[in-house]
């Protein structure tokens, strides 16, 4: 291995986000100096006797592309290569939140938010509850509404924040200190905020979960999920759980994320300043009914939020005047916005979360307002994104 080409790796733990982004995990491969990590498309590795091998064996255990983003993803929520805990990444968000609901035993509790995304409410309520483990949706915007829904056997608390697509920001060291009084973990879906804008680990949570078909990859073009915790055991577990039941990213998607997150903190900083036009423009117009965005001062998450979070995000939710009918027709007439699912993108998203994110949490109490429409602001220019609400609203 030719030494002289790594010689110039940095302290990790001394770098700052931007530079951890481009360089955590990512030195010059070791066989070529290849300065971008190679996306290695094997399922197996050549063995110099039996269980005599360089650290691989297998890619469902684990790949080296895989690992890379793995490190990069764990550095960036401030758990560096030395410390206890690291970072598994998945196929899915999803994907990552069933490894958690793996740790739990039946007649276990969760308690997750009264607004969570929709996935996450359906495998909880859907599938994990045929498995005896029961739940309880509270609103974690109070702590008083948090207490009374804690049981003995509340062995979960999944956070959201903020919450999607109601944007309500939850503070997460009032839960974990509700979730120390029950001996339950703490998890933190940061796929809104993203480690860029807020670093759950550090405000004392157990693990972090992402979507990182969000922002992370942040370009729609794959699919894909982490956990991150700084608890080595909580890691092993983890670990074991994902190679025995197998829901692993392949290495061409873990190249898209891993390329993707070089980019983050400069897109998160567009995402957020082209947000907050948004939202400012959305509340002084006389066509809309009421906006969700934390950085407005008025919005209820707002003093959380400029507390817990580095920026305000690109996650804007409103509902114009007119009910269901003006809203259907108004995602049917943007142009930059694209209607579709999904956001973190970097071009501009608009849906309907009643009728399209959200849709299987109909006629329950994590219901959102039929009318509610969700942006997610992309970084094209902000002018540009104004014009076409401002046609969109006729
Ligand atoms: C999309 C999303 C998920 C699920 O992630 P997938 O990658 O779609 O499985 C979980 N949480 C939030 C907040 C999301 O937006």
């Amino acid at each position: 291995m030719p030494d002289e080409l790594l010689g110039s790796v940095c302290h990790m733990s001394e770098d700052r986000f931007e530079t951890l982004a481009i360089h955590a995990g990512q030195d010059p491969d070791p066989t070529t100096g290849a300065a971008v990590v190679p996306i290695y498309a094997t399922s197996t590795y050549v063995q110099e006797r039996p269980g005599v091998h360089k650290g691989y064996e297998y890619s469902r255990t684990d790949n080296p592309t895989r690992t890379a983003l793995q490190t990069q993803v764990a550095a960036l929520e401030g758990v560096g290569e030395s410390a206890g805990g690291g970072c598994i990444a998945t196929a899915s968000g999803l994907a990552a939140t069933a490894l958690i609901g793996y740790l739990l035993k039946p007649g276990d509790h969760i308690v997750l938010p009264d607004d969570a995304y929709g996935g996450t409410f359906r495998l909880i309520a859907q599938v994990l509850v045929e498995h005896g483990i029961e739940w309880s949706a509270a609103d974690m915007t109070d702590s008083a509404t948090l207490d009374a829904a804690l049981r003995p056997e509340t062995k979960l608390i999944w956070v959201e924040t903020p919450t999607n697509p109601m944007l309500r920001v939850v503070d997460i060291g009032m839960v974990v200190n509700a979730a120390t009084s029950v001996g339950a973990l703490v998890a933190v879906d940061n796929t809104f905020a993203t480690p860029f804008l807020q670093q759950p680990l550090d405000l004392g949570a157990d693990m972090v979960v992402h979507s990182s078909t969000k922002y992370l990859g942040g370009h729609s073009d794959t699919v894909g999920g982490a956990i991150v915790t700084n608890d080595a055991d909580l890691l092993e577990r983890l670990r074991f759980l994902q190679n025995a039941t197998g829901p692993v990213p392949g290495p061409f998607d873990c190249y898209l994320v891993l390329r993707g997150i070089k980019t983050l903190g400069v897109r998160m900083e567009r995402h957020t300043s082209n947000a907050t036009v948004i939202a400012n423009f959305l509340a002084d117009d006389p066509r809309v009914d009421r906006v969700w965005y934390p950085g407005l001062p008025g919005d209820p998450g707002h003093a959380v939020a400029a507390q817990q979070m580095a920026g305000f995000g690109g996650m804007v939710s409103f509902t114009p005047l007119g009910g269901l009918d003006a809203a259907n027709e108004l995602v049917s007439r943007t142009r930059l916005f694209f209607l579709a699912e999904s956001l973190g993108g970097v071009e501009s998203l608009v849906e309907v979360p009643a009728a399209m994110t959200h849709l299987s949490v109909e006629g329950t109490a994590l219901e959102v307002p039929q009318d509610l429409i969700r942006l997610s602001v992309g970084i094209e220019h902000v002018d540009d994104l104004v014009s076409d609400l401002d046609q969109a609203l006729g």
